[in-house]
């Protein structure tokens, strides 16, 4: 089976609850569906997150050069990388580059396992197994009072787990968010924290203090600097409550410098493909779960008393729904 063309689409799904974060709120979801076409027939699909529509052209404009260079080539996903990974070495292997690298690798991975009718969980040698899963699709920067709310409505969605954003001016204000949102859910619902990169260290050190203290915060995740290991390393050191990174590792070579091999492994967004990949994780943690991509797609994925299994279909188990496609069509 070879690659006869890769075609893609940016599209704007809205989403269901606006996101203010640190750094910027989402309004909706700016992602670049990529169809990957063979020559039997079999199209692979994949979406990538382009943190912001505006980054859409420009990866889009990547994922067009790099399918200019695999076209013809045999839908062998390891080859694919590894060619891509060659042709980009100079320019470095990061960021955007990295981005569409993983969106023809995604695409050609589902290819393959339609093509073998079997679904990515199964063709890496694991079955599709329920995998739990914590509600990121909400609990932005918002005022406690909206707080409450919203973490009831997430835990009402079949939760048992939850994720709040934290990285306001003051570190009190981040307190009342993180009290509000545990007096809402009780303690049997595990609550991370995610401050998307907004402190120095030392910052980061009095809010880890901070939250210490209070308790009940299964995880402090990117407190710093993503690429800032010394810091993270030093965080993880002197606070009770772990650190979790790892969204932005930059490839496996990022994250080989930063971690231990043995850690425990959570997944960032693309919860349709995570599922797969968690499913044949030996260190398997949470799955972090956010709808943004549901709204173009036929079959969402379904989360049943807070676990996701990944869909028997073969390959990533992901079809456009064409018509939403058109609609959000960018
Ligand atoms: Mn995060």
């Amino acid at each position: 089976m070879k690659i006869e063309r890769v075609r893609s689409r940016a599209v704007a799904a809205p989403m269901k609850r606006p996101l203010p974060t640190s750094i910027a709120t989402l309004n909706e979801a700016g992602l670049l569906l990529i169809d990957l076409q063979t020559d039997q027939g079999v199209v692979g699909r994949a979406y990538l997150f382009g943190l912001g529509k505006h980054n859409l052209p420009t990866i889009a404009k990547l994922v067009e050069t790099m399918a200019d260079m695999v076209q013809g080539d045999a839908v062998a996903p390891f080859d694919l990388e590894k060619k891509l990974r060659a042709k980009y070495a100079l320019l470095g292997v990061h960021n955007m580059v990295l981005f569409a690298i993983a969106g023809i690798d995604m695409a050609a991975w589902d290819a393959l396992g339609q093509a073998l009718g079997q679904p990515l969980a199964r063709l890496l040698g694991g079955i599709p197994r329920p995998v739990a899963a914590y509600n990121s699709n909400g609990l932005g920067i918002r005022s406690p009072k909206e707080l409450e709310k919203e973490a009831l409505e997430l835990v009402e969605e079949g939760f048992r787990a939850v994720k709040l954003r934290l990285g306001r001016a003051h570190a009190k204000d981040d307190l009342d968010a993180l009290r509000a949102v545990k007096r809402a859910i009780g303690p049997e619902i595990t609550l991370m924290v995610d401050f998307n990169q907004a402190l120095s260290v030392a910052e980061a050190l009095e809010r880890g203090r901070m939250i210490d203290e209070e308790g009940g915060v299964y995880w402090i995740e990117e407190p710093i600097r993503a690429d800032d290991f010394a810091g993270n390393a030093r965080l993880a050191r002197e606070l009770r409550t772990p650190i979790q990174i790892g969204e932005n590792f930059m490839g496996p070579e990022q994250m080989a410098q930063a971690l231990a091999a043995g850690v425990e492994m959570s997944s960032h967004l693309f919860p349709e493909a995570s599922c797969h990949l968690l499913a044949v994780t030996p260190t398997c943690h949470w799955l972090e779960f956010v709808d943004w991509a549901a709204p173009v797609l036929q079959e969402p994925l379904i989360v049943r008393d807070g676990f996701v299994v990944a869909p028997e279909r073969p390959g990533l188990g992901m079809a456009w729904n064409e018509e939403a496609v058109r609609r959000y069509l960018l």
